[in-house]
């Protein structure tokens, strides 16, 4: 449900998907500066705030490729008022190309496997879906990072369990064709659904174990086993990694979502697991906005982020669009 108000004139949309899309830019840009920084260091000297400069150069509050290709999905989505693929792929080429979806117009942070699939997009006569590679060392957590909008897309059209799977393999597959990647994003895409449902963290977390799995192989499922089968929340700090392999971030990011009790916690929390710092913090920073809401995430945060204004309207159009309430506005 959407909660319209009429403030200063202007239209507030009280937003589960603000609070998803933003707490994710939030998390990338914490992270930002920090990017491949080692655990060691971070808790010598952690990061408790939005800071600038380090690993790539770039001023605090921006965000990285993660948000960048995410708000590209969610601009096609406006656009074509549904997921073309081709139209997705051609925005994630004019991110690449023309730093499009960027907050200085300029690509500082981009993954091989996702570049290698624009690429195959741009250069051949291949067919979106098929673009993503398929190799096991293309399992980085590429598609993963981007693949939230997909969440409120089923979340408002009630999607069944069949076409939520359709839909997550897709668009996983337009970057990251791999099993692996596909199953990440899908326990992902499930788990949010369920706090989306009004779902506790807790609760959304044991609901995520007992959904049907059987579209995967055993061999994939058995890599996922310290999310699905054991308690992600009781392995120590030490068991968890924070690499960029899809199944490291997304261990690492609902680890830290169960052990915080705040979205400003569970960001300084990912953050300063270092390594992938700025997908860890987005995908962290996603799960944990809708968990505790907008209005949770600390305003200097809020302030400092790059093109806010930008990013908060095109949560609301794709809200709009989602509950077909753009005719009425
Ligand atoms: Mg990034």
């Amino acid at each position: 449900m959407i909660i319209l108000s009429k403030e200063k004139g202007v239209m507030n949309i009280m937003s589960k998907i603000k609070d998803g899309i933003i707490g994710h830019a939030v998390g990338d840009a914490m992270g930002v500066p920090v990017e491949f920084c080692i655990r060691e260091k971070l808790l010598i000297n952690p990061v408790t705030d939005m800071i600038g400069y380090g690993s790539h150069q770039v001023p605090e509050g921006f965000w990285s490729d993660d948000t960048s290709m995410e708000i590209a999905l969610i601009d096609s989505y406006i656009t074509k008022g549904k997921f073309d693929y081709d139209d997705i792929m051609t925005k994630f080429n004019n991110w690449v190309n023309y730093g499009e979806y960027t907050p200085s117009g300029e690509v500082f942070d981009i993954g091989r496997t996702c570049l290698q699939a624009i690429r195959n997009y741009s250069h051949g006569n291949i067919k979106a879906t098929d673009c993503g590679l398929t190799s096991f060392n293309s399992n980085g957590n590429g598609s993963l990072m981007r693949i939230l909008p997909v969440a409120y897309y089923c979340f408002y059209n009630k999607l069944k369990q069949n076409d939520i799977y359709n839909i997550v393999k897709d668009i996983s597959s337009l970057t990251h064709r791999h099993e692996i990647s596909i199953l990440g994003c899908y326990i992902y895409i499930n788990y949010v659904l369920f706090l989306l449902n009004g779902k506790d963290k807790y609760s959304a977390y044991n609901m995520v174990k007992l959904i049907d799995y059987s579209m995967f192989s055993n061999e994939s499922l058995d890599l996922y086993s310290r999310i699905l089968k054991e308690d992600i929340s009781k392995l120590t700090v030490n068991d968890i990694k924070s690499s960029g392999y899809v199944i490291d971030t997304l261990e690492a990011s609902l680890w830290v979502l169960l052990k915080s009790k705040s979205y400003k916690e569970s960001i300084i929390g990912a953050i300063n697991l270092g390594n992938d710092t700025d997908t860890i913090g987005a995908i962290t920073g996603s799960m944990s906005g809708i968990v505790y809401g907008y209005d949770e995430i600390p305003e200097k945060w809020l302030n400092k982020l790059a093109k806010r204004d930008y990013l908060e309207k095109l949560c609301n159009d794709f809200e709009l669009i989602l509950t077909g309430c753009e005719e009425n506005m």
